[in-house]
């Protein structure tokens, strides 16, 4: 069903490989198993999962959506998607996204451009573009996408599904292709909050091969259930941020939507009350500073000759090893992409280290400090997950007339939980005036995935 899906669908181009002939072998393997005995099935016995194109699966293609992994084939399995497989899960191809999961629109990667479902003339949102369409179009049941700085939440939430991303450190990211290492977090979208807890409660845990992994027991997300204030449980505590609801930069009708929901987890019982960030104009400097720093460092690796693309020389005469480096990277990599390596370079150089990358830091310190004391009298920050709903393809892509900033403002509400590495989840929140999906966006305290999966589904 999902492969006669994909095929009708191929206009979306969410999928850069379909695994067609090894996910049906897989089905009848999975299936000979069950009918052999019914009590050995995994916990995801035949769950349907797409992969996006950022992590490692022994024996397949990786090209993180680029032409500098051209050619490249992973040598091992990345440990959340081996731990899907243990599961008993199909994986049924590898899916689109920005190249090297840099972009909010997935208009940046070499195998082209993602369309929204709800709208083919609509960017999917990013980078996890094609994960997010793959769960909207019903391509397959849940997607595994990775978020930095919003790429899990911000295209679940064009695409009216649900995308969480956990506490930092809480899945490994062993097999993950790095854009910036100390923000990434691998995440589940799905077509609902439970589905997605499932996948985490898979994904999660102690790993031997990543260091910065929480070696915290995982709990049975999938499960999760708010205390019940009727028998003796305590209401929640939510604080939504103003601007979400107030500010001009936030489109009339997700303020409105945003608004709806405060007023329906009011009516449930909950506490409501609004807050302010007084660092949320330096969340995106802070955010693009240091990612691009590490993106510097990260891709530094992909030299023409370790991975994937080499340029090949002008002439049989021209063996200079540095002309090579050079026009291999110039060729493989995307425009966004050089970009950012160019700026992070650039914030890492000796004479503006302390000025941009320490400085960054600290108020990278700062934000984590304001976060903590919100969160010390609330469980859950509130805010549309994004400000507008899904823009025109082509609208804010970079093009000599078009402002870069405004792209980088999709992320204004997701970055906080990357600067923070606090869990956060977003959920679709209704449509705009012409039907677009609306996402509204719940961030909870570090490692209250339960709670934060709970409160989701009761609003869901
Ligand atoms: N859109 C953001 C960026 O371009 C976030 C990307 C991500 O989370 N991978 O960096």
């Amino acid at each position: 069903q999902y492969l006669a899906r994909i095929a009708d669908q191929t206009h979306l181009n969410a999928f850069t490989e379909v695994y067609a002939d090894e996910a049906l072998t897989r089905a009848d393997e999975l299936d000979a198993r069950r009918v052999a005995n019914p009590d050995s099935v995994g916990r995801l016995h035949g769950m349907v999962i797409g992969v996006k194109d950022v992590l490692s699966h022994a024996g397949h293609g990786l090209r993180a959506g680029s032409n500098i992994l051209n050619g490249f084939t992973a040598q091992f399995t990345a440990t959340a998607v081996e731990r899907l497989l243990a599961e008993d899960a199909i994986i049924i191809g590898r899916q689109n996204c920005d190249e090297f999961a840099m972009g909010s629109s997935n208009e940046s990667s070499a195998f082209g451009v993602v369309c929204n479902a709800a709208d083919p003339e609509r960017v999917p949102g990013g980078s996890s573009g094609g994960s997010a369409v793959a769960v909207q179009a019903g391509l397959c049941l849940a997607s595994i996408g990775s978020d930095t700085g919003g790429s899990v939440r911000q295209p679940a939430a064009f695409c009216g599904v649900v995308g969480l991303k956990p506490t930092y450190g809480r899945v490994s990211r062993w097999g993950l292709v790095a854009y910036a290492s100390s923000f990434d977090c691998i995440g589940p979208i799905a077509n609902n909050p439970t589905d997605a807890a499932l996948l985490l409660e898979v994904m999660a845990g102690a790993d031997d091969f990543d260091s910065t992994v929480s070696t915290r027991p995982v709990a049975a997300y999938a499960q999760a259930k708010l205390p019940d204030p009727t028998n003796g449980g305590r209401s929640m505590r939510v604080a939504y941020l103003v601007d979400g609801v107030e500010s001009e930069g936030v489109d009339p009708d997700v303020r409105q939507a945003t608004q709806g929901a405060i007023d329906r987890l009011r009516a449930a019982g909950h506490v409501v009350e609004p807050v302010t960030l007084s660092l949320l104009k330096y969340l995106l400097p802070t955010y693009y500073i240091l990612t691009t720093a590490e993106a510097s460092s990260n891709l530094s690796r992909f030299d023409g000759v370790r991975y994937g693309y080499r340029a090949q020389p002008a002439s049989d005469t021209q063996t200079d090893l540095v002309a090579m480096y050079k026009q291999s990277r110039t060729e493989g990599f995307g425009p966004e992409v050089r970009k950012r390596i160019l700026l992070g370079t650039f914030a890492l150089s000796a004479s503006y280290y302390d000025a941009y990358y320490t400085k960054a830091q600290q108020i990278r310190r700062l934000i984590r400090d304001e976060t903590e004391r919100i969160f010390a009298d609330y469980d859950f920050l509130l805010t549309p997950t994004t400000p507008t709903t899904a823009f025109r393809l082509g609208e804010k892509s970079a093009g000599a007339e078009t402002d870069p900033l405004q792209m980088y403002l999709a992320d204004l509400f997701t970055v906080q939980a990357n600067v923070t590495g606090y869990p956060a989840i977003s959920i679709p929140n209704g449509t705009d005036g012409v039907g677009l999906p609306i996402g509204i966006q719940l961030m909870a305290s570090p490692f209250a995935e339960e709670n934060l999966i709970a409160m989701a589904e009761s609003m869901f």
